[in-house]
């Protein structure tokens, strides 16, 4: 185990020492108090707090002569051995180290020679879950029948690792990661110990880069020590680190709300001028824009993890600025090129082609409502999309390619355009009903039969046009699309709409379809037509229907009749399409194109 000078020196020699741990602390001095002390302990939590500390503490004060009230003396020679480490009696064990079981094995077999001087005898095993099987069956086997007067402390960073077997047979305690403030007050304690000025912002940015670790804040402490001299400020940390500033971070930010790209890049490039490392800064950001999203997503409880508490206010205002949608999209954004640069050579251009790309990120949250719109049918002239989107009758209406990717895209190979899939795919997850059709078409197979009839209903919100001379044709497509089954196939062979009052219309079939006649102007048939009309008209419409004596069969006479892959949407033109705002958003957005 790689200990720093000051982690060492100023290791916990008591348990009242043991910073942020003081429920376990207090736990077991109260049971080494009252006697209750157990065979084997299981101490677990993230690295560098405390754990292997508070093992010697508890090995101390079972074979401290001296020890009062559970606390041991740290004066007589089994405390100074012990806290030294090479006890006679507490043996440590490195399961990293010495996976073999051999050391196990040998465990066993003197577990039962009795301790040389002390009460105990105490095996303290380190990282314990990287034991192999073979050491684990052994150790079970001296936990099954411990020898009195022999104590287990297994630490351990990963306890889901560990057999059940070993679990059920250890008191554990969990030890929690440190907060921000403790590890604050602890460096400064070290610091005046030292006889070092330090400025609290840079005790602030030890001890956020420790992210809860003691020992790493430590150890960061000691280089800054070597480095800085009599006294550190916080350029000394930034430099150290290589990272950037707190102002840094928000002012780069606050160039990519404003979309403005060249100012992010200058900033950018002013940052690792000044001795930020190309990594380091895009870890920065990525927690910076975590945060963000924190805040968007409206968890105002949780700590910033990029940058100081006194930040917040500036990062509440960015999180609103950009809004959750956007704030997930540059988190993508940067994430995949952060994934991206490992071991090449053109990280920074990659770095930099994120940063450009969020800076144009368009503003999705707007983005989001209109597709809300959409889809609760407040904008009804955008029906093709939502329909293509559907995966419906794709091939009797314009198709909006591009808006109906989904993100299930085989990796592309070439890095470049899996760039471009990322930001997609982000914002295919900022604005979910342009994710694809295989979601409302697995729903529309499972509904069956009754799909058409619920979209009729429902969800289909049909082009609308007016009741008017000119029309009529239009209106009679309209509803042949959006009917299905036998009723669609018999509604085909209407020939003519025509309107005979304001709230009138009647449909003509020819004679020799009286049997179609017959079938639409069932209650239930006509009811249906009539409901597709007035959605289609806007306003309430009795539907009647007569025969065409004007002619035989429709195959002929209609312009507009429906046949298989030909467009019945007379109103939906492309160029409708293409001029809708809308579609022009998703067009900028997805880079898609309106295809016939
Ligand atoms: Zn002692």
């Amino acid at each position: 185990m790689d200990y720093t000078v000051i982690a060492r020196r100023f290791r916990p020699q008591a348990f009242g020492e043991v910073v942020g741990q003081e429920m376990v602390a207090q736990a077991l001095r109260n049971a080494i108090a009252a006697g209750r002390v157990a065979h084997a302990y299981l101490f677990t939590g993230a690295r560098g707090v405390g754990k292997t500390s508070m093992a010697r503490i508890l090995a101390k004060s079972l074979n401290c002569p001296n020890a009062r009230n559970g606390d041991p003396c740290n004066q007589c020679d089994v405390c100074q051995s012990i806290s030294a480490g090479h006890d006679v009696d507490v043996l440590e064990i490195d399961g990293a180290s010495n996976r073999g079981i051999d050391d196990i094995r040998s465990l066993r077999s003197n577990v039962n020679v009795k301790s040389m001087r002390s009460r105990y005898k105490i095996y303290i095993i380190d990282e314990v879950h990287m034991l192999t099987k073979d050491a684990f069956n052994a150790l079970l086997k001296t936990l099954e029948e411990p020898p009195p007067n022999v104590k287990f402390v297994f630490c351990t960073t990963e306890a889901q690792k560990l057999p059940d077997t070993i679990l059920s047979r250890c008191q554990r305690f969990d030890f929690s990661t440190i907060e921000m403030a403790a590890i604050i007050e602890r460096l400064r304690q070290i610091a005046e110990a030292e006889g070092v000025k330090v400025e609290p912002a840079a005790l602030e940015l030890v001890a956020r880069r420790a992210a809860g670790s003691m020992r790493d804040s430590q150890s960061l402490f000691d280089q800054l020590l070597a480095f800085g001299g009599d006294s550190i400020a916080a350029t000394d940390v930034l430099r150290l680190l290589g990272i950037a500033s707190d102002d840094r971070l928000a002012d780069l930010t606050d160039a990519l709300v404003k979309r403005r790209r060249d100012k992010a890049l200058e900033l950018f490039d002013a940052a690792l001028n000044s001795g930020a490392q190309l990594g380091e800064f895009v870890d920065q950001l990525l927690a910076y824009f975590r945060d963000l999203m924190v805040l968007a997503a409206g968890a105002k409880e949780i700590g910033l993890m990029s940058v100081s508490e006194e930040q917040r206010g500036v990062l509440s205002q960015q999180a609103t600025a950009w809004g959750l949608q956007t704030c997930l999209a540059a988190l993508q954004i940067l994430a995949e090129a952060k994934a991206r640069m490992k071991g090449i050579s053109y990280g920074r251009a990659l770095a930099e082609l994120a940063l450009v790309r969020i800076s144009m990120l368009d503003d999705l949250e707007n983005l989001s409502e209109m597709i809300q719109q959409l889809r609760s049918g407040k904008l009804p002239a955008l029906f093709t999309v939502q329909a293509a989107a559907r995966g419906e009758s794709a091939s009797s209406v314009s198709r909006v390619e591009g808006a109906v990717s989904g993100p299930a895209k085989a990796p592309h190979p070439d890095p470049l355009p899996t760039e471009y899939r990322g930001e997609r795919e982000a914002s295919a997850a900022a604005a979910p009903s342009l994710s694809g059709p295989d979601e409302s078409q697995k729903k529309s197979d499972s509904e069956g039969s009754d799909r058409v009839i619920a979209a009729e209903s429902v969800s289909v919100p049909a082009p609308t046009f007016p009741l008017e001379p000119g029309f009529e044709m239009d209106i009679l497509a309209q509803v042949i699309s959006n009917l299905s089954d036998m009723t669609k196939s018999h509604a085909k062979n209407i020939t003519h709409l025509a309107i005979s009052g304001p709230n009138h219309v009647v449909f003509t079939i020819p004679r020799s379809y009286h049997l179609s006649k017959q079938y639409l102007e069932r209650p239930d048939q006509l009811g249906r037509l009539e409901k597709l009309v007035t959605r289609i008209v806007g306003r309430s419409v009795r539907v009647v229907l007569a025969v065409d004596e004007s002619i035989n069969a429709p195959s002929e006479a209609i312009p507009s009749a429906p046949k298989a892959g030909q467009s019945v949407e007379g109103g939906m033109r492309r160029l409708d399409l293409e001029h809708d705002p809308f579609v022009q958003k998703v067009i900028a957005v997805f880079g898609a194109k309106v295809i016939p």
